[in-house]
């Protein structure tokens, strides 16, 4: 007994050492999107930052341990105060700097969702939003307009869309997953549909010209993102009429009806069996009756 306690407690340190040994590994990025607009890129959900004149607005805030290389990073862009932090939804990889930041004094913003289920997850006190919304909230600061629309059911029940008014740049946190599959958080209350529907929605208020941080994945515009509605339309086009026939999950893996996307895009978060499996169920379950 006592031996196999310590190997496990062996075990222990050195799971905890690599992992410490990954974040000083990580680097921040940052991508000029236009004038006072950057994306920055490490490890987890893409951040959007404004700067100018009023002091920096911060779109998600990645894992803890990135907190002060994030810090750094900004401070590269503008020494001016953090005013803002603003989370496109509740996961991990887009709100784990919260509390940090949170205990700096700046200020979390994010719709009520957001504030429910880090709330109900029992996150710190300095975690949670000080300000949540219900539906749109608009940020007037650095002579811009940033806009922010809420949809009930994507990706999570909590996910809000950015619209950087006057920059052309949206920030779509992870309602775009560029370049792979997207993950639906079904029981976060994200839905598969409500998917397609953002995507569909999103692509009439934009133009040619306008930029897009992705959650995850690199900048692109709107022709990327009416790639990635193409996609999920052809997936759900092949998926649906399976789930009508009333297929199980497993018969339909064994069909491997997304042979054709899985190389390009199942690299990524979702590997191909666990895509499959989370949206064929999700629309099993919500055919029209
Ligand atoms: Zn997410």
């Amino acid at each position: 007994m006592k031996k196999i306690l310590l190997t496990s407690v062996a075990l222990l340190s050195i799971n905890a050492s690599s992992y410490a040994q990954d974040w000083d590994n990580i680097e921040i990025t940052t991508t000029k999107v236009t004038d006072g607009i950057y994306m920055l890129m490490g490890e987890g959900g893409n951040l959007g930052v404004s700067i100018g004149e009023d002091g920096v607005f911060l779109i998600d805030d990645q894992y803890a341990p990135l907190t002060d290389k994030i810090l750094t990073a900004i401070r590269e862009l503008s020494t001016d105060d953090i005013h803002f932090v603003f989370n496109t939804h509740y996961h991990g990889d887009h709100t784990g700097g919260n509390e940090n930041l949170g205990k700096k004094g700046i200020d979390i913003v994010a719709h009520d969702n957001v504030y429910k289920r880090l709330s109900d997850s029992g996150s710190a006190k300095e975690a949670l939003p000080i300000i949540s919304f219900n539906d749109e909230l608009t940020f007037h600061m650095n002579g811009i307009h940033m806009k922010t629309k809420h949809y009930h059911s994507a990706h999570t029940d909590g996910d809000s869309i950015v619209y950087f008014e006057g920059k052309n740049v949206i920030h779509m946190g992870d309602t775009m997953f560029n370049e792979a599959y997207p993950y639906i958080d079904v029981p976060g209350g994200g839905s598969w549909q409500g998917l397609l529907d953002l995507t569909k929605e999103t692509l009439t208020t934009i133009d040619d010209e306008t930029q897009i941080i992705p959650g995850h994945g690199p900048l692109t515009n709107k022709a990327g993102l009416q790639i990635y509605n193409n996609v999920l339309m052809d997936i759900d086009s092949i998926l649906r009429p399976l789930a009508k026939q009333g297929l199980s999950l497993d018969d339909v893996k064994k069909l491997n009806p997304l042979d054709k996307y899985n190389g390009d895009y199942g690299n990524g978060f979702m590997n191909p069996d666990t895509f499959i499996s989370i949206v064929y169920m999700n629309i099993f379950n919500h055919l029209d009756k």
